[in-house]
């Protein structure tokens, strides 16, 4: 089959990361064009703007957006709009109506959306999910806290307004928590730290109920020296899981279960969209997004010393 001629939008630490090698390695892309402001990528016809790229490129089939947040829904809308295909990067807009307005464009242009939760594709999270289905879930708690200086190195995006600060990361784990619980959640209560030189918060405390009322405390902050901790813990009527490593490794009552190797959550993204755009079907869920808005909506804002 001919490759899918992919253009990459927003060239920074994701789309060098994963993006770019998972494309490379993929038979079923073509890496063609990138657009980024200040950013060329070897082997790539590179353009300054999306508008250019889509101009330049008329041949191009889709295009992957790894741009900060509050861009998503702009360039997300010009691509749907030329009548491309789009990976859209997590947290997947500014705001939930965009997202909305954007799976209903996809919808209209018969082309695909694939807005990606790229932590559900961690090893252990599918065999976890399956390990939950028809089990009583009596409580949960995830702890997710980092080092922002360490992962975030410069990104002045998060800390400014719609830039999602400690939820640019916790926001995984919520889409890794709504993936494997076999019930819905909703938020109760939560509790921001927000520098007072920023618009988004550093660590926040949300606790969520889940539709059989059981209590899952989320611990999330981003001033988090050492050893880094991405887990989730549920308690059923029976045994305990453990997610840790941000959905990799898995552990019931304390005991390692060993989970099949995974090609890599960007290999298994990549594979995910090609096969959508090869059916002209989205993907899109906002469960996760909408729960970090119901945070934003019912927080308690708490002002910390300013983050330089
Ligand atoms: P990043 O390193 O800051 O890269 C984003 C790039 O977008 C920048 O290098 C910049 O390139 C471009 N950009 C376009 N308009 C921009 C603007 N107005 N302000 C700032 N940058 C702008 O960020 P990232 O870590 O790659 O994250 C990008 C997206 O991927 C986010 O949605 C993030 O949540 C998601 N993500 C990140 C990670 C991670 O580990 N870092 C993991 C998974 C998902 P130019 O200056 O060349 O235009």
């Amino acid at each position: 089959m001919k490759p899918i001629r992919i253009g990459l939008v927003g060239i920074g630490k994701i789309a060098r990361d994963q993006h770019i090698p998972a494309l490379r390695a993929d038979r079923a892309f073509d890496l063609a064009a990138c657009a980024s402001r200040n950013a060329d990528v070897d082997g790539a016809r590179n353009y300054r703007s999306i508008e250019a790229m889509l101009d330049g490129e008329p041949d191009l089939e889709a295009v992957a957006i790894c741009t900060p947040p509050q861009f998503h829904f702009d360039a997300a809308r010009l691509a749907l709009g030329r009548g491309k295909h789009v990976f859209l990067e997590k947290p997947p807009c500014a705001t939930t109506a965009e997202l909305d307005a954007l799976a209903t464009l996809a919808r209209a242009a018969g082309r695909t959306l694939f807005q990606s939760w790229h932590s559900r594709y961690a090893a252990a999270v599918e065999p976890a999910r399956r390990w939950l289905a028809g089990k009583t879930v009596r409580a949960g708690r995830i702890v997710w806290k980092e080092d922002v200086r360490h992962w975030h190195p410069g990104q002045t995006w998060i800390w400014e307004a719609g830039g999602f600060g400690i939820f640019d990361p916790g926001i995984n784990a919520i889409s890794i928590l709504t993936a494997i619980l076999p019930e819905h959640v909703r938020v109760a209560r939560a509790h921001f730290l927000v520098p007072s030189n920023c618009a988004a918060p550093i660590a926040a405390e949300i606790d969520f109920e889940a539709a059989s009322g059981a209590a899952i405390r989320a611990e999330m902050d981003f001033r988090h020296t050492g050893v880094q901790t991405w887990d989730i813990d549920v308690e059923t009527d029976g045994d305990t899981l453990k997610l840790s490593n941000g959905g990799a490794d898995m552990a019931v009552n304390g005991e390692r279960v060993a989970v099949a190797q995974s090609a890599g959550e960007y290999p298994l993204l990549y594979r995910r969209f090609a096969s959508l755009a090869a059916d002209g079907a989205s993907d899109v869920d906002v469960v996760p997004f909408q729960l970090v808005a119901d945070a934003f909506l019912v927080a308690r804002h708490t002002s910390v010393e300013p983050f330089e």
